[in-house]
């Protein structure tokens, strides 16, 4: 699939999202979602209808079903949390509900004192998948690839000894701003930013497990389905956010998901 890059936005009626293919600094509005379980021809969309692209409010790019997320995926990560390297990939799920567009706020609840940011690689899904066997080329199932923020409270995810509690708070799921296709997943670069200093900085080259491993393993446990998205894991350099600083995750290829962080205690 040719470099393209999809979002999901609302013009005037906040009721009436839509997608669109990006160029430049204008969106073209799609008829209909690019998920439909085909590869998405955009040869007939109408370029008439072109929209500033700083006209628009964007929303979360995809509506997953669920986000599997991989814990442990890079080494240096799992060591600086003093963490063995797992045998097969560690995953666990953050609820659609958890999930925020870019530019909309982070939210510490005042339950935790410690709430990092996880930069990671989104794999968003565009075929159903189901038990995928080795006959089929995981990659096949992949619509594209987003920047995703797997916030955690760190405190409470230790304290519970499993990951529910700490990864799913309303606000701890950023992903966009686009979904950008035709990229290698062997070779994706991954920066994490808090006001503007660079605390992440990975390639998915260093995975552990590759995407498309994780997307064959996954498979083989729930149905992926088109929208659900898979967060690959977080390398090194994880930080605690507060009140009023500003986190960015950036992919190279796909653009820069910013979100300010608002504390309820502070
Ligand atoms: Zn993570």
């Amino acid at each position: 699939m040719r470099h393209q890059k999809f979002c999901r936005f609302v013009e005037m009626n906040p009721d009436k999202p839509l997608y669109g293919l990006i160029e430049g600094n204008y969106i073209f509005a799609l008829g209909s979602s690019p998920f439909d379980g085909t590869q998405t021809d955009t040869s007939e969309i109408n370029r008439i209808n072109r929209i500033d692209i700083e006209s628009v409010r964007l929303l979360a790019p995809a509506t997953p079903t669920k986000i599997v997320c991989v814990g442990r995926n890079y080494k240096a990560h799992a060591e600086e949390l003093g963490n063995k390297m797992p045998d097969e990939p560690l995953i666990f799920l953050k609820p659609a509900s958890s999930v925020i567009a870019t530019k909309e706020e982070i939210v510490i609840p005042p339950s935790s004192n410690q709430v990092e940011h996880e930069g990671e690689i989104g794999v968003v899904i565009g075929r159903k998948a189901a038990r995928l066997d080795g006959k089929q080329n995981p990659l096949d199932y992949v619509f594209g690839y987003t920047c995703l923020n797997d916030v955690t409270a760190r405190d409470l995810q230790r304290k519970d000894l499993q990951f529910t509690r700490g990864k799913s708070f309303d606000t701890f799921c950023p992903v966009g701003p686009f979904i950008a296709t035709g990229l290698d997943p062997t070779d994706i670069t991954l920066t994490t930013r808090v006001n503007g200093i660079v605390r992440q900085h990975g390639n998915s080259k260093d995975m552990a497990f590759p995407i498309a491993y994780l997307i064959q393993y996954i498979s083989n446990i729930m149905t992926l389905l088109p929208g659900d998205i898979i967060a690959t894991g977080t390398p090194a350099g994880v930080s605690k956010l507060d009140e009023g600083d500003i986190v960015d995750v950036e992919v190279d290829g796909i653009g820069v998901l910013s979100n300010p962080v608002k504390n309820l205690s502070a």
